[in-house]
């Protein structure tokens, strides 16, 4: 059974902090308010994947205020995600739109989708990743969305 699942998430940026998306440093000059690194690909990422069959999203599994979690690798969550509770799950696909007026993340695309396809054991063709900007509507926030197509197995 194929089911489409979304996944949305939000951060504040601020000066002097790292900047992490889908598992990739960035270099830039500030970077996500988060009690984890504030990988907010990931975080989008966790929520469409287990939704559509686990019911459940990022923050019922790892809530914020579990100090286990504070400044965790998000990358290391996908991946104790994709062993136990994607365990009988397919990822077929996964379509991800990160908005970020700077810096612009288009050299870091390829690092980013082969750091997702490696954590999620699947083809790096079968990760896709869109940059967009707020058209400077939104300058203190990075947004992403995300669309996975998965099947029970
Ligand atoms: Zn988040």
């Amino acid at each position: 059974m194929l089911r489409v699942g979304l996944g949305y998430d939000l951060h504040r940026l601020s000066f002097g902090l790292p900047l992490w998306l889908g598992g990739v440093q960035i270099e830039s000059p500030y970077g996500c308010v988060a009690h984890s690194d504030g990988d907010v690909v990931v975080h989008a990422l966790i929520d469409a994947l287990v939704g559509p069959f686990a019911h459940t999203d990022v923050g019922e599994l790892f809530p914020d205020n579990d100090e286990r979690y504070r400044g965790v690798r998000s990358l290391d969550l996908l991946r104790e995600v994709r062993r136990t509770t994607l365990k009988e799950v397919k990822i077929h696909n996964v379509d991800i739109v990160v908005i970020l007026d700077s810096p612009k993340i288009a050299p870091y695309r390829s690092l980013i989708r082969e750091s997702l396809a490696e954590a999620l054991g699947i083809d790096k063709d079968m990760v896709h990743l869109k940059a967009k900007t707020s058209e400077h509507t939104a300058c203190e926030r990075v947004e992403c969305y995300v669309v996975a197509l998965v099947e029970k197995i």
